[in-house]
């Protein structure tokens, strides 16, 4: 992007936030998401008004931190508009399942915005219901039920965002403890595959450094399902 301000990528974000343009901070979301949807919608919104609600700003540095409940498409909103993100460490993940995240300054200010989901759902008119079914739900539909279903949700996804925050969200001020800063840790070597692993992930066997995959011990995965534990089989075949 030729606009982009090399001393604060995040301007246009920022901007965006001050001036409450929610539908642009939406159509930026996309980028990230890859369609527009309700709940991105609903995770760009709630993350406006934790920002406002603290004051905060990110440089992608720890300095504020961003407790998201779920990993479905309101995750991504969060993310985008907190600027805290799964790579900056910034973004914690609680396998809840709950549309909902916790926004917090480093001394331990912080707000929780939960979303009332059905409220939202409401908006939805039957067609969407029923597109929403067959195409999502049922995985069948035609290329023309596809794209009439995108149509709406993305008509949707921006009309939901001009709800009244007290009518889809539960906010409430708290005061939480922030976990430390990430640690910077060294790196080593696996002894099998040669690849460099993040020294405390790092296993040993017969005396020589080897990595989780190498290793066959199990480890954590997070995926469309949440976290789970997870095993390399010795042949190499991965667990289910
Ligand atoms: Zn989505
Ligand atoms: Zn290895």
């Amino acid at each position: 992007m030729s606009g982009t301000n090399l001393d604060n990528p995040r301007q246009e974000i920022e901007e965006a936030i001050a001036s409450g343009n929610l539908s642009k901070l939406l159509r930026m979301n996309g980028m990230l998401h890859g369609h527009f949807c309700p709940f991105s919608a609903m995770g760009v919104k709630a993350a406006v008004c934790a920002v406002r609600e603290l004051g905060v700003r990110s440089t992608g540095m720890e300095e504020t931190v961003a407790i998201v409940e779920t990993n479905n498409c309101f995750s991504d909103g969060v993310q985008l508009v907190t600027g805290c993100s799964f790579g900056n460490n910034a973004l914690i993940y609680r396998d809840f399942g709950k549309t909902a995240f916790t926004l917090a300054r480093r001394n331990g200010d912080a707000v929780r915005i939960s979303v009332r989901a059905d409220r939202v759902m409401e908006e939805r008119s039957p067609e969407t219901m029923q597109l929403f079914e067959r195409v999502v739900v049922e995985r069948s539909g035609s290329e023309s039920d596809k794209k009439r279903l995108s149509e709406l949700w993305t008509e949707l996804s921006f009309r939901v965002l001009e709800l009244p925050d007290d009518e889809v969200f539960n906010i409430k001020k708290i005061t939480i403890d922030v976990p430390a800063y990430a640690r910077i840790f060294g790196s080593v070597k696996c002894s099998v595959c040669g690849e460099s692993i993040m020294e405390p992930r790092a296993r040993v066997k017969d005396g020589k450094a080897i990595c989780i995959p190498c290793s066959g011990q199990e480890y954590y995965q997070l995926a469309g399902d949440g976290i789970s534990i997870k095993q390399e089989e010795p042949d190499g075949k991965k667990s289910a």
